[in-house]
Formats: structure tokens, C-alpha cells, sequence
């Protein structure tokens, strides 16, 4: 690391740790879960899940993965700087006067809509485009009347060039849930009614549904950042962030003070409290107050009082004093507790706490080349 570098992550108040081996090592688990001919895409949208997409994109390439995922036209262009070959999809689809941006950077759009695989097929005839179909999430993607609408004016279709045809399920986390057979059935007999076209439903947690739910491609986001995609069962991905910050003082209190903002937290008896240098404004949201966890040296220690903007407090009563002293790190996120134990605790799931991850950590690239 060059020391201008090195000084940066020293006196940075909280340092994250990104581990490009485990992505690409999440990228392969999740190859080795499809059958060889079925594709592997890359969701890399909201630069990468917070991960950066400058340095992750290009792991993946290098991994094999020549498919990304995008959701803003924005993030695609920026990705295309990166990637100069890969094919990037949008997934917001086409939005008014962003046709010439598409056609320039080669991306191709999700057309979410009738009016748009009009359009795309009237000012871009024969240029690749993925056809959304919604089947029960009423989100994105043409309704059952728009997909009938389609076959029964075949040429609306015939100037596109389909380079994929794709749906979305609702339910995926949830295995046993009867949406999503339901969605795959919708699926099937829009695909029927629709030319050929390589056929995509499955992310994260739709590939562990089983080979019904794969496809032609299959398109994960979330579990190559080592979210867990079987929610109550034992995570099958590998962790690819630590979160490591400074404590920046320690203090004795009394029996009966109280910690933080609103005084929610009064201690019981004389106790020690560590303030780090993490919070709100870095992504620990302010909801997991008075909840969750650090470790300092392997140990746990609780949050305590309220998370504020810069700051959050620990009961580091139970540690020795050479442990818990100023200067001293806490990991906030590790192999033990991850971002799905930490989003837990403020009472969200994996995806938000990931993607809000903060601006002012110091970042450090593992395995980047
Ligand atoms: C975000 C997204 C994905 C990826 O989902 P994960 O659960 O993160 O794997 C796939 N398809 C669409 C349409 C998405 O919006």
C-alpha cells in the first residue's frame, strides 16, 4: 500500500475491508449451483450493493462473468468505462431521452412496458433489448394484457432483437411459498406465447428454488456480496465485508448515568463505556440503538444508548482495560457477525444495511489485482 494510502486508513476513524476473493468465490458457489449451460449473470446495481462497482465489476469479468445488471442508465454508463465489453443491462428500462445514451454505450434495455418495446423497436430496429414480463410482483415488466397484446401483433416484436426474456419473483426467500410456483407457471405460459428468447426469472434466492426456477440465465445480486440467500438457514456464501473502528474514548460511569442521546440507556451499576466512531451518517442506522453488538479482541460487548450521527457507545465493562482503550479497534462486522446479524439488530434485512454502507470509511480492496 503506498504510504499516502497507508496514512489515509490510519487515521481514518473506521476502516472496511472488501474481500474481491470472496465475490468472485460467491460468483463460482452460486455457478456451481446451475447446470453448466445456464448463464451467470452479475446484479452489480447500486455500485455493487455499496461494495464499489469499479472494483468489483472487473473481479467478476475476470471471473468469467460477461452479463451485468444495472438499474440506472447512470450506473450503466459509468459501469460501460469500466467494462468496455461486457453486455450491461438497465434494469429501469427506457426512460424518456435516454435513447441515445443507450445506443452509444451499447446497453441494453429492460423494456418494463408496451410503449417502450414500441419505441425501442421503432427508432433502434434490431438492437438487442431484454423484454421484461411481470407476473405477480405489479412492480416493473408488461401485464398479462400488454404480453397479449404483443402476440397478437407480431410485429411489434419483430424489429427487436430479444436477448433475454425475464421475470421476477416476489417470494424467493421464502421456499415454501405458494407465490412462487404460481409465478413460474406465468412465467412458463407467457414464454409460450412469446418467440424464443434465452429465458431469465432466477436471483439469489431463486436459484436455491431448484433447477425449475434457472432457466437460460440466472441473475443474483445480493449473495455475491455474502448475503445469506436461504434466510433461516446456515449461509452458504461467503462474508465479503469487515468493518473495523477506532474507539476514540473511554469513560467510567456511575450507577445510574445515563448514555446518549434521550438518556435511553441508564447503566445499573459503575460501568465502562467505549465510543467509536461510527454511526448513522455511516451507515449503522440509528434504529439499532440500544441493540446489536461489537467485538473487541474476539469478545462481544453490547451497544448501549442511542446511535448517533458520528457515534455509537458500547458497555466495554467486561474488558480489560488494555483492550478497550482509545486508538484500539472494534469490529463491527466479521466472519462471527456479518451484515445479516448486524441489519438484524436495526430491524431490516442485509440489503439496505449493505447498500448504505458509509462514505467515510476508509476502504481497503482484498484480493484486488
Ligand atoms: C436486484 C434484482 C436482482 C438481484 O436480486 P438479489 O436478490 O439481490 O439476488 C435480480 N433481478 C432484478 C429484477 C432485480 O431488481
Amino acid at each position: 500500500m503506498p504510504s499516502e494510502r497507508r496514512a489515509a486508513v490510519a487515521r481514518a476513524g473506521a476502516i472496511l475491508e472488501i474481500d474481491l476473493h470472496a465475490v468472485v468465490a460467491n460468483w463460482r458457489r452460486l455457478k456451481r449451483e446451475v447446470a453448466r449451460t445456464v448463464r451467470m449473470a452479475a446484479v452489480i446495481k447500486a455500485d455493487a450493493y455499496g461494495l464499489g462497482v469499479a472494483q468489483v465489476a472487473p473481479a467478476l469479468a475476470r471471473a468469467g462473468c460477461d452479463l451485468f445488471f444495472v438499474a440506472s442508465l447512470d450506473e450503466g454508463l459509468a459501469l460501460r468505462k469500466v467494462l468496455p465489453k461486457a453486455s450491461i443491462a438497465i434494469l429501469d428500462g427506457l426512460l424518456a431521452g435516454g435513447d441515445g445514451d443507450f445506443v452509444r454505450a451499447r446497453l441494453v434495455p429492460v423494456l418494463n412496458e408496451l410503449g417502450q418495446v414500441m419505441r425501442w423497436g421503432k427508432t433502434h430496429p434490431y438492437r438487442p433489448a431484454i423484454l421484461h414480463i411481470d407476473t405477480g410482483m405489479e412492480r416493473l415488466g408488461l401485464s398479462r394484457a400488454e404480453v397479449d397484446r404483443l402476440t397478437a401483433h407480431p410485429t411489434l416484436l419483430a424489429r427487436i432483437r430479444l436477448a433475454a426474456i425475464m421475470s421476477h419473483l416476489a417470494c424467493a426467500d421464502e421456499p415454501g411459498h405458494p407465490k412462487n410456483p404460481e409465478q413460474l407457471a406465468r412465467f412458463r405460459a407467457s414464454l409460450a406465447q412469446l418467440p424464443h428468447a434465452p429465458a431469465s426469472l432466477a436471483s439469489s434466492s431463486a436459484i436455491f428454488l431448484g433447477r425449475d426456477y434457472h432457466f437460460k440465465i440466472v441473475r443474483p445480486g445480493a449473495a455475491l456480496f455474502g448475503i445469506n440467500p436461504l434466510p433461516g438457514k446456515p449461509n452458504p456464501m461467503r462474508a465479503t465485508v469487515a468493518l473495523r473502528a477506532k474507539i476514540l474514548q473511554v469513560r467510567d460511569v456511575d450507577a445510574g448515568a445515563t448514555v446518549g442521546y434521550g438518556a435511553t440507556h441508564r447503566m445499573e451499576r459503575p460501568s465502562r463505556i467505549a465510543t467509536v466512531a461510527v454511526g448513522y451518517a455511516d451507515g449503522w442506522l440509528r434504529s439499532a440503538s440500544d441493540r446489536g453488538s461489537a467485538a473487541i479482541a474476539g469478545q462481544r460487548v453490547p451497544v448501549v444508548g442511542r446511535i448517533s450521527m458520528d457515534l455509537l457507545t458500547l458497555d466495554v465493562t467486561a474488558i480489560t482495560a488494555n483492550r478497550a482503550k482509545p486508538g484500539a479497534y472494534v469490529d463491527l462486522l466479521d466472519d462471527a457477525y456479518g451484515i445479516d446479524d448486524a441489519a438484524e439488530a436495526a430491524g431490516t434485512i442485509g440489503y439496505e444495511m449493505l447498500t448504505l454502507l458509509g462514505r467515510r470509511y476508509a476502504r481497503i480492496y482484498r484480493g484486488a489485482r
